[in-house]
């Protein structure tokens, strides 16, 4: 009898116990996820909402009109179809082809979810139809279309950048955009699936752009690693195995700086193997890989740091940026904007401000830390590596004559591709021009031919020294 009570009592513990987390749990995705769910297509609630309210518009940094809703009530994007297909990936189309651009996730805005229930009322008494709140986005509408003249023909890719003092995305670009205002066949069955948003959305092995996360890890886990000499021969045998250097090259000695700047393989794997995977896995959640991402504004796939069959050879493969890691360009580039902030990785941002159709302001820009990933003396010695990669390595193509470009380039080899996908991640260091940015083009080739040249063409632009 007595061990039924008890039996009993434990049984009643458990139910109280999954009920209170269950509760716990619930309140937390509402506090946390509930814009994802309020501004997803499937809620009809918000559906109906939205028939009783003209969308504001959206407009870029520049106040240039990106989205507007004329007299009959349909909405109308940028007047030039190369803007249109430039930016539609962060503003979104009204069919809501693309997931979660402004047009849906920032519909709590531009449909004034969130006006008071008294201002509603007293719009209604006077017969008014609602109108939304105008939003301002951080994009550079002008310099997304001259990013699409860069972009190479017929492939696809991403491209980001983002004020890293700030975390403003004045890039949020996926190729092969399309026009929101002329969806054919064509559009959908382009295999190349114009409606995905590669640049939050798309994750894959970053190559040696990780080089940058290996070097934060031996930097903060290996005694003296700027001092400390390494060779490369060109190849190194892991396992029944081998690692090799892109083009056949052959480094000789070479400390941590050179190793980077020329992106030496061998002493990559090197480093990987001696850490070990449990002190790469550390390093890698302090850079926010395995993370669940949940920014304000924009939707970002997570990324994984690889925690299946760690076989020496995948631990030394993925110190190179390749084994099953997966990283969106969007987070890489957050990576960059990380060490050109002394450590700090800023949230990414697409939001302005909202100004009501009174002329109210309704939301305003405050820049707010993510994370912080490294030591300021950290990011430092990488940031001064990645310049001795612009000037004097793999990444030269990324160079500007009186700038200061620190950078890394990738070429990612993925199964069953003939190409490899060519990546690039960098910042210009100077206050007057905070920008980092990530370029990956998929199925193109090496990322200091293909990549780093895009990114010196952005960075002229911002510098205006086109
Ligand atoms: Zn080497």
């Amino acid at each position: 009898m007595k061990a039924i009570r008890r039996n009993i009592r434990l049984i009643a513990f458990v139910l109280i116990a999954a009920l209170f987390s269950l509760i716990i749990y619930g309140s937390y995705s509402i506090a946390t996820l509930g814009t994802r769910w309020f501004t997803s297509g499937a809620n009809n609630y918000a559906n109906r909402v939205k028939t009783g309210v003209t969308a504001g518009s959206i407009f870029d940094r520049n106040q240039v009109p990106l989205a507007v809703t004329d007299a009959n009530g349909g909405r109308i994007y940028h007047a030039d179809a190369r803007v249109r297909s430039a930016v539609v990936h962060a503003v979104g189309d009204k069919a809501n082809n693309v997931a979660h651009g402004a047009e849906t996730f920032l519909s709590e805005h531009l449909y004034a979810f969130n006006e008071s229930y008294i201002s509603r009322v007293t719009g209604a008494l006077r017969g008014d139809k609602r109108r939304g709140n105008d939003v301002v986005l951080t994009i550079d509408s002008t310099l997304a279309a001259y990013i699409a003249r860069q972009f190479p023909a017929g492939k696809s890719g991403a491209v980001v950048v983002i004020n890293y003092k700030t975390g403003e995305l004045l890039i949020l670009q996926s190729f092969p955009g399309f026009d929101p205002m002329r969806v054919n066949d064509a559009t959908k069955e382009n295999p190349l699936q114009p409606f995905w948003n590669r640049a939050t959305k798309w994750t894959s092995a970053p190559g040696s752009t990780y080089k940058i996360i290996t070097l934060a890890a031996a930097l903060e886990r290996i005694p003296n690693a700027t001092s400390a000499m390494y060779h490369c021969d060109g190849h190194l045998a892991v396992g029944n195995s081998t690692i090799v250097e892109a083009g056949g090259a052959v480094h000789g000695d070479l400390n941590l700086r050179r190793a980077l700047a020329v992106s030496c393989n061998t002493v990559f794997a090197q480093l990987a193997l001696t850490m070990g995977d449990a002190q790469m896995l550390k390093t890698a959640q302090a850079f926010r890989l395995n993370d669940h991402f949940l920014f304000r504004e924009v939707v970002v796939e997570d990324s994984r740091y690889p925690s299946q069959n760690r076989t020496e050879r995948e631990i030394a493969w993925t110190g190179v940026g390749q084994s099953a890691l997966a990283v969106t360009p969007l987070h890489m580039a957050l990576v960059a904007s990380a060490i050109a902030n002394n450590g700090v990785m800023m949230e990414p941002r697409l939001l302005l401000r909202a100004v009501s159709a009174t002329g109210e302001l309704k939301a305003t820009f405050q820049p707010r830390a993510y994370a912080t990933v490294a030591s300021a003396n950290t990011a430092g010695i990488i940031g001064d590596y990645m310049a001795e990669a612009v000037s004097n390595g793999t990444a030269r193509g990324a160079a500007i004559r009186g700038l200061r470009v620190c950078g890394k380039t990738g070429s990612a080899q993925v199964d069953g591709q003939e190409a490899e996908n060519a990546w690039f991640v960098g910042y210009i260091d100077n206050a007057q021009y905070p920008y980092a940015v990530c370029i990956a083009v998929e199925n193109a080739g090496g990322g200091g031919m293909i990549a780093a040249p895009i990114a010196r063409s952005i960075f002229q632009y911002l510098t205006a020294r086109r």
